[in-house]
């Protein structure tokens, strides 16, 4: 529960600023990344700063912490889970003091216990502070400049002003894989695996289909056996491709340097070479691949464009599956099911989908030979992962922002055009001074945003890039922000 004192601080809203140390900064999104940005800014700030975080839903949670289901398990090891960038072992301690002393450095932890971490050092922080954070409940509908900085307009018709705003909104909802004929009234089609009602009243025994082989799609096979579904659950997808397992790998001397290829071809050789190279010598590929994790952005941001849309094309899934791999225990119950019949891959692309009162006729074309293949299913889930086009989003705020050249899409089309601190470019291509982007979002600038070891360093040094303009004065400030209260709900 979100303590009540925290979110209405009453010295808050009339507290002087000063010319010299203030700075109000509105967080959009209190997932992962807004929850804890908002930890790190009150930590760092002056105690004349205040902090926003504006999020409809929980703090801390977000999509991915948000589950209570006990078989979704983080992807990542409890080591490298930490909040801080600067203190690597923060959520092995806390997870040993508030969740089970034994354990270890190696556990895949419950995500729903992640959640509380996060929310917890939230509240934790935030009664440290009294006084300089505002947890705002709501849904931000538009951002507009309104100098020194810009104004955050809420769904209930509330504002909030401030110096600085943060976009931390997160992966963007999934967008409709192309299935020809599928209507509007086709009701056993779920187009967000996350909404509440995705697995509501599924037959016990019947067959389901997921769109997707990734992460999504094995978080609902477990969501409908935690459920005690016991019918069929097909995956399909264009590859037919499945996340990989996690196992412990000797580490492997770092490879890519600024004379490796600058091309996706040349890169794909360069790291079969010592994914050869590991298997000669008996280590695992594992440890190659995360070799590659320090690496990875600016690998990324070596490649000229049309490189990187090569990799995007041809060489995207086998990263995904082999980057973004499961716990070990997850993978041995995936394996069962795929041994026992109870989950079965397809891999090819939807020709045709045909809605009944009966159910759900889905035909595809096997991968390779193009052989119609026809599926009878109870419901079809979209488990494709997000969408990062932000022109094809339902989204009241990007398309605001969009649409009045605030913001604008990367030219990958994989997230919104940032500058290399995470400033916002408008549609003119210059960097916003006061509105920025952290996590996901900054996909096409820098490939791996999505994991919390890459978010936490981007939150770190936001908060520091923030606290220097503070300290050095360097905020545009007006005479009126000397009798203007922080922030406004009006
Ligand atoms: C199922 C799943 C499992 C994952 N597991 C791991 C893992 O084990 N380890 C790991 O390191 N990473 C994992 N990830 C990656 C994950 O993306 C990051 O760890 C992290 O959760 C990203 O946090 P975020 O706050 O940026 O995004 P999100 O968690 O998506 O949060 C964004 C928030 O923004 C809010 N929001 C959006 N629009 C608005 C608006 N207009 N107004 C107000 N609020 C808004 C949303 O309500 C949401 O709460 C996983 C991701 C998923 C989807």
């Amino acid at each position: 529960m979100w303590p009540a004192s925290v979110s209405t601080p009453p010295t808050f809203l009339h507290k002087p600023r000063t010319a010299s140390s203030c700075l109000t900064v509105a967080i959009v999104g209190g997932g992962f990344t807004g929850a804890t940005l908002a930890t790190q800014l009150l930590r760092h700030l002056p105690d004349s700063s205040s902090v926003v975080l504006i999020e409809p839903g929980e703090p801390g949670r977000g999509v991915a912490y948000g589950t209570q289901c006990p078989w979704h398990l983080l992807n990542v090891a409890a080591r490298d889970m930490s909040a801080f960038d600067d203190d690597p072992e923060h959520f092995l301690r806390w997870a040993r003091a508030n969740y089970d002393s034994g354990v270890s450095p190696e556990s895949f932890l419950p995500r729903r216990v992640y959640g509380q971490y996060v929310s917890a050092l939230l509240v934790r922080t935030a009664a440290l502070h009294p006084g300089r954070f505002l947890f705002k409940h709501e849904e931000a509908l538009a951002v507009r400049a309104a100098e020194p900085g810009g104004v955050v307009h809420l769904r209930s018709g509330d504002r909030v002003v401030a110096d600085t705003i943060v976009l931390a909104t997160g992966n963007f909802p999934p967008s409709d894989p192309d299935l020809p004929g599928k209507t509007a009234s086709s009701a056993r089609y779920i187009p967000f695996a996350w909404s509440a009602a995705a697995l509501n009243e599924v037959a016990q025994n019947g067959e389901i289909l997921l769109l997707g082989s990734g992460l999504t799609a094995i978080d609902q096979i477990l969501a409908l056996r935690a459920r005690e579904f016991r019918g069929t659950v097909h995956l399909l997808s264009r590859h037919g491709l499945l996340p990989q397992p996690h196992q412990s790998a000797a580490p492997w001397p770092a490879f890519w340097n600024e004379g490796s290829p600058r091309t996706a071809r040349g890169l794909l050789r360069c790291v079969r070479q010592q994914l050869d190279e590991a298997h000669r010598s008996g280590e695992d590929w594992r440890g190659v691949i995360d070799s590659l994790r320090p690496f990875t952005q600016g690998m990324w941001q070596s490649l000229p464009g049309v490189e990187k849309r090569r990799f995007l094309r041809h060489l995207r899934p086998y990263w995904e599956i082999h980057r973004h791999r499961v716990a070990p225990e997850i993978d041995r119950l995936i394996a069962y099911q795929l041994r026992s019949g109870q989950t079965r891959v397809h891999a090819g692309r939807i020709l045709r989908y045909e809605e009944s009162a009966h159910g759900v006729a889905v035909t595809y074309g096997r991968r390779r030979t193009a052989e119609p293949v026809r599926l009878f299913v109870d419901r079809v889930i979209n488990c494709t992962g997000p969408e990062t086009d932000c022109r094809k989003l339902n989204s009241p705020l990007l398309t605001q922002l969009r649409q009045e050249g605030l913001i604008r899409p990367d030219p990958l089309g994989l997230g919104v055009d940032v500058d290399e601190s995470g400033a916002l470019l408008n549609s003119q291509g210059l960097p916003s001074h006061f509105l920025f982007a952290i996590g996901p979002p900054r996909k096409g600038a820098l490939w791996e945003t999505t994991a919390v070891p890459e978010i936490r360093l981007q939150i770190s040094e936001l908060a520091h890039a923030l606290k220097f303009r503070v300290n050095a004065g360097l905020l545009a400030m007006h005479d009126h922000d000397l009798e203007y209260a922080p922030v406004h709900t009006e």
